[in-house]
């Protein structure tokens, strides 16, 4: 529950989900300390100019804004120029070259055929495996869906590598709907708006956080008993972090990026894909395809590596399995019972949350927060 009378709130994280608060709550004239422990803003948004190429690098894998809320688009149109981007991702499986997400170009060239539409939905369903009724695993859900075939080159070696896990031990809720498209869309994302900001999601965030009122200070790790100073406390860190992990510690994956530079081209587009169980990265990022309007002789690109997150690495995905859930109820009870104290953003919640509703849930914590200070103040 909010303190009312509030007029000094500490905002743990630079984040999106921090700097949108702090911007918003600044506007309605209340004072902000921002803290992050990183050296610089954005959190796990954050892109910099890489020295040697001066390509613009996603620092922590690569993002694409898209959204269909018109509200978030606006919001944060005020604070970049968006240049116009549509995600189209490739994948090496088999030593061949298909387009993603699973389309009818990836279905005709992966079984060799022409199929219109309505004959590659046909084919589909005869080599779906049609006698898993009930999938309770993730696996029986894409071999019920797409068939042996597909599921091997595109899901199976993919979901291993990014989880860690066989598919046989992940829910079949998972994968909700038929992964593949009857036709040649290969806009990884069907959102009404789509873009990468010209000058990067750094740039963004140190806008929002450019504000009378905002003191931002990097490099400090903020822990629960410093909260004291404040009226309030928006945190955006890990939910078990702010209990000092005394009921254990919610699982995530992290991911290691090794870099390489090149001259000219290396792959020919941003992501590329790599399902196949005996490659061990899971993609290779190159980022000066993410700012097609510039131009680069050189190139950076990534190749990402995905494995259990230790305790001095970067979360960044939830697990969210039996287990995981289990724990997250617990400290969400103790999170209920902390005074003063809103939980945001990926890592508050424990959950995988895109940047646009990252920004939503931010524009409403402070929306919600604001308003009860009003009312109070009306009483
Ligand atoms: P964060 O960005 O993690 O910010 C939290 C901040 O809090 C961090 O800077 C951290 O250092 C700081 N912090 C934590 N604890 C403390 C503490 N105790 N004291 C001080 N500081 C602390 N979304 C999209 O919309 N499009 C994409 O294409 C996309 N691609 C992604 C790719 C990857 C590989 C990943 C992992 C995520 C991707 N996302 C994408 C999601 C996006 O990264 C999140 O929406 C966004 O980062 C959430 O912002 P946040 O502020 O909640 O968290």
């Amino acid at each position: 529950m909010a303190n009312l009378n509030c007029s000094k709130v500490l905002v743990v994280g630079a984040g999106f989900s921090g700097a949108v608060i702090a911007r918003k709550l600044a506007e309605a004239d209340i004072a902000v300390d921002v803290v992050d422990s990183r050296s610089h803003l954005a959190g796990n948004c954050h892109t910099a100019r890489d020295e040697v190429t001066n390509v613009m690098v996603h620092a922590y894998g690569p993002h694409i804004f898209h959204t269909d809320n018109e509200k978030v688009w606006e919001f944060v149109n005020q604070f970049a120029n968006f240049k116009p981007y549509v995600n189209r991702v490739k994948a090496i499986t088999n030593g061949k070259v298909y387009s993603l997400p699973i389309n009818l170009l990836t279905i005709n060239q992966f079984f060799n055929k022409t199929f219109s539409p309505d004959e590659a939905r046909k084919f589909i369903e005869d080599i779906a495996d049609n006698s898993i009724v009930d999938p309770e695993s993730f696996e029986d859900q894409a071999l019920r869906f797409v068939g042996k075939d597909i599921y091997e080159a595109f899901f199976k070696g993919y979901t291993e590598k990014q989880w860690g896990v066989s598919p046989k031990e992940l829910p079949a809720s998972i994968l909700k709907r038929l992964p593949l498209r009857f036709n040649y869309d290969d806009n990884y994302f069907n959102h009404k708006f789509q873009g990468i900001p010209e000058e990067g999601y750094t740039a963004i965030i140190e806008k929002l956080l450019d504000y009378a009122n905002i003191t931002v200070k990097l490099n400090k790790n903020v822990e629960k008993r410093e909260a004291k100073d404040y009226d309030h406390v928006f945190y955006s860190g890990p939910l078990d972090g702010w209990f000092d992990y005394k009921l254990g510690r919610l699982g995530y994956r992290t991911l290691d990026f090794i870099e390489e530079r090149h001259e000219g081209d290396f792959q020919g587009c941003a992501v590329m894909n790599y399902p196949d169980s005996d490659v061990p990265f899971t993609r290779i990022t190159e980022h000066k395809h993410f700012s097609p309007w510039e131009n680069h002789e050189q190139t950076i690109v990534f190749r990402e590596y995905s494995r259990p997150c230790g305790v001095s690495d970067i979360p960044y995905y939830p697990i969210r399995l039996l287990e995981e859930k289990k724990l997250l109820n617990e400290y969400t009870a103790l999170a209920l019972k902390e005074k003063n104290v809103s939980f945001v953003g990926r890592l508050g919640t424990y959950r995988y949350l895109d940047m646009d509703v990252t920004i939503l849930e931010a524009l409403e914590a402070s929306e919600k927060f604001l308003a009860l200070k009003s009312n109070n103040n009306k009483i």
